[in-house]
């Protein structure tokens, strides 16, 4: 049987594979995307809750994590969440606004997928499930794609297959793999926006108070201060602000809890509950679940009674609140974390393109790449500017 030959051969029919696709099929090529999985976006249906969380209102660079922090911004520029905003609503798709310019849809993440099918349908593009790689070479300048179905050739061949988290969602590290066969470099990759556990001999502590939720400001040894909810596991730590801080943990090093974060001077505030002898536990009552409360002043043994502290007291009780400094042990893995940390060194691609320095036609674009966004949309933007720039130079 003689092989199909395409302009382009996309694999991984993700955010940033079927967006690719999308934007190179409007450009009149001939495109193939294909995917090992039964369906195209597995990631876009279970993310944000189910709501997927597409974009973001305000997307900058210091909202992304890469050995190389420039390398984000063109494509970035170039492709502005308004543009991904304006498809949405051609497609009558409604959506939401939470806190911090995050952009939800209201009516469920497969409206995304159903978009994004359509409009792959309006380009043109050929779609190839169930379709699994075998071996990938560059002949002739050619590509010669060996697959469960066949043998494919093309000019040009993009990597999309995304990062190594939920692996039962068919992550796979082929993007990675096939870097290192053609000599690029890789940034070994580490679960991001995770939960956080906690050494086995603290559990129990943690473990009595699962479900709660606190307002926090949390910063790792390096990284930026993230404020808002921290949910409490059987495992450890969980919820906005930890999957964020998480991003910047290094396993061996504290985090350091803010448990006041909307009270600007604490140890001013302790002074003047003291004067009115306030008790610690009907101050605190406002801020914090009540079973947390008595938990925390059990563990640090902070006594009701403000009026018997001294300032040393005072002082060590405003740090405890303050800058408590948390040693997790570890991460809860690829199976809870939404995005990876690492992947194929961007100093191997164009900022421009997403073409290999070293080896022209071929393209890497999304999560595969060692670019990390925060909670909060930005990963998917990345996919949609990536995807987007690339297809532009295809
Ligand atoms: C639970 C969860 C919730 C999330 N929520 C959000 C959110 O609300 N907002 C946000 O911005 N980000 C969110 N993310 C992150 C976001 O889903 C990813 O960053 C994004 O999907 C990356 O897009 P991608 O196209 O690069 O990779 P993916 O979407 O992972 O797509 C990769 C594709 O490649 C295919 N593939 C892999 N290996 C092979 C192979 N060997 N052969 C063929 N095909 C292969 C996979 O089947 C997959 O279809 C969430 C992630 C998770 C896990």
């Amino acid at each position: 049987m003689r092989p199909k030959s395409y302009d382009v051969v996309i694999i991984g029919a993700g955010a940033a594979g079927m967006f690719c696709a999308i934007e190179a099929g409007y450009r009149g090529l001939n495109v193939l995307l294909v995917d090992h999985a039964p369906k195209p976006g597995a990631k876009i249906r279970i993310s944000g809750g189910g709501k997927c969380n597409f974009t973001n209102r305000r997307v900058e660079p210091k909202h992304f994590i890469c050995a190389n922090p420039h390398f984000v911004k063109s494509a970035l520029a170039r492709y502005q969440p308004d543009l991904f905003i304006e498809r949405l609503e051609r497609h009558n798709i409604a959506y939401e606004e939470r806190d911090n310019g995050q952009l939800f849809t209201l009516d469920g993440a497969g409206q995304i997928i159903a978009m994004l099918r359509t409009e792959l349908d309006w380009s043109g593009v050929e779609l190839q499930l169930n379709c699994h790689i075998n071996s990938v070479l560059k002949q002739q300048g050619a590509w010669t794609i060996e697959t469960s179905i066949g043998q494919l050739t093309s000019t040009k061949l993009v990597i999309a297959t995304g990062g190594l988290s939920y692996p039962k969602l068919r992550a796979s590290d082929f993007g990675m793999a096939l870097a290192k066969q053609f000599g690029l470099a890789v940034i070994p990759s580490r679960p991001g926006l995770v939960p956080l556990t906690m050494p086995a001999r603290q559990q129990a502590w943690w473990s009595d108070l699962a479900g709660l939720s606190l307002d926090v400001k949390v910063t790792a040894q390096q990284g930026p201060t993230f404020q808002g909810a921290m949910l409490i596991t059987h495992q450890g730590l969980s919820g906005p602000s930890i999957l964020q801080v998480s991003n910047y943990w290094q396993s061996g090093e504290p985090i350091s809890l803010n448990l006041l974060p909307s009270l600007t001077d604490v140890l001013d505030w302790l002074w003047h509950l003291k004067q009115n002898a306030q008790s610690l536990s009907g101050a605190l009552k406002p801020f914090w679940p009540k079973r947390f409360i008595q938990a925390w002043q059990v563990k640090f043994d902070f006594a009701d009674d403000l009026a018997n502290y001294n300032q040393a007291r005072l002082d060590q009780l405003a740090k405890q609140l303050t800058e408590w400094q948390i040693y997790p042990d570890d991460t809860a893995g690829y199976a809870k974390a939404e995005v990876s940390l690492g992947g194929v060194a961007t100093s191997e691609v164009s900022s421009k393109t997403f073409e290999s320095n070293k080896v022209p036609g071929l393209y890497y674009i999304g999560e595969v790449l060692d670019v990390t966004g925060h909670l909060g949309g930005y990963n998917f933007q990345w996919a949609w500017a990536s995807a987007h720039a690339c297809a532009q130079s295809i």
